[in-house]
Parts: C-alpha cells; structure tokens; sequence
C-alpha cells in the first residue's frame, strides 16, 4: 500500500534556531522527506534564522550536510537534494539584537502560509514572539511553533503563556510534543475510535491497569546540566507521558477536531489525582561496569535529580475508578523501549478447569523502536493432548501491515510540521493542558523538595529501582519487560 500525499498550500517556513541541533536532526531532513515525497509546492520556502552570519549559500551547505548524516543514502539523488536547497534561504537574526529583521519582513510573501519555528534556547521566546510583532515580520494570521521545554513549572508556564498570547491567538501557537506525531500515537486514537472492539472494554470494568513505559539506554551525558535543573518528571512525565496517558483515558471526542481532541484531554488531566508519596519511586542511575554514573555525567556530586521515576496515579472518574494507571521513565535502562500496556481483566470463570493459568489479554501499542501495536489472546495450543491453552499475539507491525509504505514511516517531526502548514492544531498541546498537566506536576515535585528525598541508586542496564518493582508487586501486578 503506498501512502497518498496530499500536497499542503504554498508556504515561508522561518526556522529561528535553523542552525542547531534540533533543526540539522529532525527540521531539516523531515522538510527534506516531505519535499522528497511531493508533499511540499515548488512555491514553498524555507528560510534558516539564527546568529550566524553566514550566506544562504553556505546555509544550504549545512543544510546538504545535516540530510547526509540524517537521511538514508538511497532517498536522496542528487536532483531531489538540489531541488529542495534551491527552495532554502537564510537571514542572519540576533533575537536580542535589531538587525536583520527587515530583510526577513521583506521575504515573507503576503498571501503565503506563514510560519515561525522558535528552535531556539525556551528563554528566547518571549522576546523572539515580541520582535516579529514589533519589526511586522509576522502577518494576522502567522503561526509559531513552540518547542519544549513549555516552562520550568507552572509559575514560568503561565508567564511564557501570556507573553506568547500577547501578540499571538491561542489559534496561532503550536506547542510541539513530538511524541503526538508518531504514527502509533496516533494509531491508537484510530484503535480506539474507528473500530467497535475496544471502546466497549475500554474502562474500569473490564481494564484492570494500564502501564506506559519510555525507557532509554542513554545516559543525560551532553546535556547534564539542563538536565540537572530538569529531571525525569519535568523532562518526560508532564509533557510526553502526560500526553500518552490522555490519549488512552479521554472520553471519545465528537470530531477528530483540535479543540474537540483537546477538551477531552484536559478532563484526563483534571481528573488526575496527587499522587501518594508511597506511590512514587525516584531513582539515579550510578557508575556501572566503567560507565559513569548520574553525578558525573550532571556534573553534580551533591545532585538529587531523578533519572528515573516509576508512580501510579489514578484517574478519578466514573471510567477509571479502580484502575490504576502506571508510568515510568529513565535513562540508562536495560533498552530503549516506549510502550504502552493496557491490561485486560481475566474471564470471570474458567471452564477449563483451575489447572489451566489464566495469562491476561493485553493490547501492546509500541512506540518505539519498531512502531506497531499487538493484541495478546489466548488459543488452543496446536496438536492432540487435551484442550491446553496458550498465548499468542495477534501482530499488527506497520512495516508488516502497510508493505512498502510501512518501512517509510513519516518521522513525528514531518507530519507535525506539514500540520502546522494545514493549520490543524489536533496534534498540538493548547496552553490550558500545558497550564493544568504542571498544575500536576508542581506538588509532587514540591513535596519532595521539602522532605529532600535522595533518588534510590540503580545500575546501569537494568529494568531500574528495585523499589519500582515493588510498586507492583504490592499490588500483585508486575511491569512488562523492557525489551528492544
Ligand atoms: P542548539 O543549541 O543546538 O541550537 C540553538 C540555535 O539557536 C542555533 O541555531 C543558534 O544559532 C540559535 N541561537 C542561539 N541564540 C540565538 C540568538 N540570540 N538569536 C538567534 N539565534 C540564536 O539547540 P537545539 O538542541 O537545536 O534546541 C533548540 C530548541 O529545541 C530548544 O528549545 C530545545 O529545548 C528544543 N528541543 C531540542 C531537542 C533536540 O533534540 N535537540 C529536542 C526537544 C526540544
């Protein structure tokens, strides 16, 4: 199956912060796969903004250079690659300074889809949103598009939010989570909604936990010291996880529409009650087998930032209430692996018998690495012998699935930045979720800031704290093995 492209309307895409990590890695080369795939009209353009000062010619070497480290050799002949560099240009922008924005104003072409891509430091924002109002850069109908970290807390979310909302409509402002871009995310909307099998089963009665897991192998190593201001639940829970587990909770929006989507989603997060102390399990990963540990890698011998943190919360609704939702993330783990769980109850009685051990039908949707989503069902195992049972899953790959097609998964950053074009703000975080998921968050963290907790030690390569274990076993669950 080849997957239909539909081409997005004429556009000046400004990428502030064009020659940066995030730009080179995943902006870039996704424009680049879009274009490649006929997504993106000969009339689009794409301008780099950042301090450098540099030529557009020698922009586009960066940019020649950043598709060759990131997309695959075979996808891209040298024709293609020079099509797209010929559609990239290149100002160079001081955001604090005042040069450079009127050249800028002077490219944008009225009558354009017009967007800004803020991939510059957070602190940035603000004063970047101010100059393209102040230098008339940006038309009525401009967008921007805001990358995390969204705030440091609630305190500095809200004040990011009103200086956004100064000069653009909530209507404007894309918020990225990349983790909303990936096909099975998205899938799993598609799982729930589109199929009549599973919104039926879809609730206490019949769910009897969920588990969302992202584990990662790598350490925070060039990035210790942002991290150490962050960790794991300012960096990955409130924002990716948060956004995982309103997906799988929210009640059926009427349209897959943005503020449809989003309005049941800030219910979830509403509905979040404050965790229990003894319901979170904080951990740092520590100096295993030569490799360094999270002091080092911080840069910190005295840090108490969590690497890792394990938790059940609970969605306090007539849907959810009984069934325990349990997060994870951390860095250094056995593997990298994001998953999601949801855990079905067992068949109230067996006929066949006590001997024969119930295992749960669970529906897997992985995000990575190898996106697809599996159904765990019980069979007869094949063969003469008696009725003995098995379980087996039901495999849905979307390599497997799509044939051709399903090798070539758009990248979240791709199909997230095309949304920006068509102007659908579906798979983007509005502020009032952004304001209430730290409104969450802000408590838990406060609370073990005054108790100065210390995160329990974990070695590197493995599935994490044996306290987190615990944190199911007590409840007679146990997580689902971290594997590639
Ligand atoms: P980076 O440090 O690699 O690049 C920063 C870019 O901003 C450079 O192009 C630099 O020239 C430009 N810049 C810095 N100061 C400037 C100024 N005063 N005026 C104009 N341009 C200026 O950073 P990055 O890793 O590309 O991250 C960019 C943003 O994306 C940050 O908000 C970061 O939190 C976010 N982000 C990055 C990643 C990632 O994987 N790199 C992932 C998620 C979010």
């Amino acid at each position: 199956m080849v997957a239909r492209v539909i081409p997005v309307d004429p556009f000046d895409l400004v990428i502030f912060g064009g020659t940066g990590d995030l730009a080179r890695r995943k902006i870039l080369p996704g424009l680049y796969r879009r274009f490649r795939d006929g997504q993106m009209p000969a009339e689009a353009r794409m301008i780099g903004a950042a301090r450098s000062d540099m030529t557009a010619e020698a922009y586009r070497e960066l940019a020649r250079s950043a598709l060759e480290d990131h997309v695959a050799a075979e996808r891209r002949d040298p024709e293609t690659v020079a099509r797209f560099l010929g559609q990239l240009g290149y100002v160079a922008i001081d955001v604090h300074g005042d040069k450079g924005w009127l050249d800028l104003a002077d490219a944008m072409r009225p009558g354009h889809v017009q967007a800004f891509y803020f991939s510059v430091a957070p602190g940035l924002f603000g004063t970047l949103a101010e100059k393209l109002h102040d230098h008339k850069v940006a038309g009525p109908d401009a967008r921007i598009v805001v990358e995390k970290p969204f705030g440091h807390d609630l305190g500095s979310a809200r004040t990011l939010n009103a200086t956004l909302a100064a000069h653009f409509d909530e209507h404007q402002i894309y918020r990225i989570d990349h983790y909303l871009g990936k096909e099975t995310v998205q899938n799993l909307m598609a799982v729930r909604f589109a199929n009549m099998l599973f919104e039926p089963l879809w609730n206490a009665q019949f769910v009897d936990h969920v588990q969302i897991t992202v584990a990662e192998t790598v350490g925070v190593g060039g990035r210790g010291s942002y991290y150490d201001g962050s960790g794991a639940m300012r960096d990955m829970v409130q924002n990716h996880i948060m956004q995982l587990l309103c997906l799988i909770a929210m009640e059926p929006p009427n349209r897959f529409e943005p503020d449809a989507v989003r309005d049941e989603k800030l219910k979830v997060i509403r509905a979040l009650d404050p965790v229990a102390p003894g319901d979170i399990v904080r951990g740092q990963y520590v100096p295993t087998n030569g490799t360094p540990g999270y002091l080092e890698d911080a840069g910190n011998p005295d840090s108490r930032t969590e690497s890792y943190v394990a938790m059940k919360v609970h969605v306090s609704n007539w849907r959810w209430k009984g069934t325990p939702f349990y997060l994870r993330t951390g860095k250094r783990l056995r593997a990298r692996s994001s998953e999601i769980a949801v855990t079905f109850r067992e068949p109230p009685h067996s006929i066949f018998g006590e001997s024969e051990r119930w295992a749960e039908n669970v529906l897997i949707i992985r995000l990575q690495p190898n996106e697809g989503i599996k159904l765990k069902v019980m069979i007869k195992e094949p063969g003469p012998g008696g009725m003995r049972l098995v379980n087996v899953p039901l495999d849905m790959s979307f390599a497997d699935a799509l044939g051709e097609g399903g090798n070539d998964i758009p990248d979240a950053y791709e199909r997230l930045i095309m949304d920006v074009i068509r102007g659908n703000q579906t798979l983007f975080m509005r502020g009032d979720e952004v304001d209430a998921a730290w409104a969450w968050t802000d408590p838990v963290i406060a609370a073990w800031q005054e108790r100065g907790d210390r995160p329990v030690p974990y070695d590197a390569g493995t599935s994490g704290p044996e306290d987190a274990l615990m944190l199911m076993h007590r409840d007679g669950r146990r997580w689902r093995e971290i594997r590639p």
